[in-house]
């Protein structure tokens, strides 16, 4: 842990010695966000390629090593496809006209997300738009290295940016452990959308978790030739962060409008960003066996939801009660 601190601290001072980061220009579909947005980019520490290569080369924190494992690549639904591990998801979402990638997990990760996604017969190359649900290490620490291996135009939410453009969120269990920063190129607003060929993405910012946790949703076609409505969950767990009091100001609020929101939300099939949310190893195996539907479930979006908010408000009183008895 000592080790790779210091090798992170090291990426720290080397990027903060190269404001421009190294980083290779992309075209985007918007020139005007391109402009707006390249101010930001000078002024954030991006990751140059040599640390990228020592972050994916330095061992895996042991608090982190369990998200490490991979998993062999396959396809959801339609052009759906499972290219992250077997603890963390990251999904290639796959258009005649280029491809969405969702998450770029640990630091270490792009090697074998890049593995899996050549496993399905596709190019890193091919992939335009990259996004993320949420800028905590076990989901973005691989974004900076997988944008410099497409060149993808990196979109994410304006609460989640300047995590992700400095590698380092100020609360919360990953505080301590910073990440590569990668550059975003354009800012989605809740409702946005982004059109790849017949596919098109729609933000769904759901905070809580992060400031700007970002649930996505599109449609597919199967395999059955009837389309599926899908919906890629950010997260809504406390994932060890006190709301008592709030490691962000909002952040109850946050939480309480999101699972709001997503209650209005319908989906045909219920993804998510660790495989232990969604099922996902039973359904793979059901997919094994044959069973091409193994992911639709239109009951599984509404009732995780359900669960996560009971968790929420419970934690959130057991918080509160602790903040009494250690206050008298
Ligand atoms: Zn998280």
């Amino acid at each position: 842990m000592v080790r790779y601190l210091s090798l992170v601290s090291t990426i720290a001072f080397l990027a903060a010695c190269s404001p421009q980061g190294g980083a290779p220009a992309v075209e985007t579909s918007s020139n005007e966000m391109t402009e707006t947005h390249q101010a930001d980019a000078q002024s954030a520490q991006l990751a140059s390629p040599e640390e990228i290569a020592m972050a994916q080369a330095a061992p895996v924190l042991t608090g982190l090593s369990p998200f490490a494992p991979p998993h062999e690549a396959f396809t959801v639904i339609g052009n759906i496809h499972h290219v992250g591990g077997a603890s963390v998801s990251a999904y290639l979402i796959t258009t005649e006209e280029g491809h969405f990638l969702i998450d770029g997990i640990l630091p270490q990760s792009p090697p074998m997300i890049i593995e899996n996604i050549e496993a399905l017969g596709f190019d890193v190359a091919d992939v335009k738009y990259l996004l993320n649900s949420h800028a905590h290490i076990d989901h973005s620490g691989g974004l900076a290295g997988l944008q410099q291996a497409s060149g993808a135009t990196m979109v994410a939410s304006a609460g989640d940016t300047p995590i992700l453009e400095s590698g380092r969120i100020e609360f919360g269990p990953t505080s301590t452990m910073p990440f590569p920063p990668v550059r975003v190129d354009e800012v989605i607003e809740d409702g946005g959308t982004l059109t790849l060929g017949d596919t098109t993405l729609t933000a769904v910012i759901t905070p809580g978790h992060s400031p700007g946790c970002t649930s996505w949703k599109t449609e597919t076609t199967a395999s059955d030739g009837e389309t599926y409505s899908v919906f890629f969950h950010c997260s809504t767990s406390l994932g060890g962060q006190t709301v008592v009091p709030e490691s962000y100001p909002g952040m109850v609020n946050d939480y309480r409008s999101s699972f709001e929101r997503i209650a209005y939300e319908d989906a045909d099939i219920f993804l998510a960003f660790h495989a232990s949310m969604f099922g996902m190893e039973d359904k793979y195996q059901a997919l094994l066996a044959d069973d091409a539907l193994a992911f639709v479930d239109p009951e599984a979006l509404g009732a995780f939801n359900a669960a996560s908010q009971r968790q929420f408000e419970d934690a959130l009183k057991q918080q509160e009660a602790a903040l009494e008895t250690s206050s008298q």
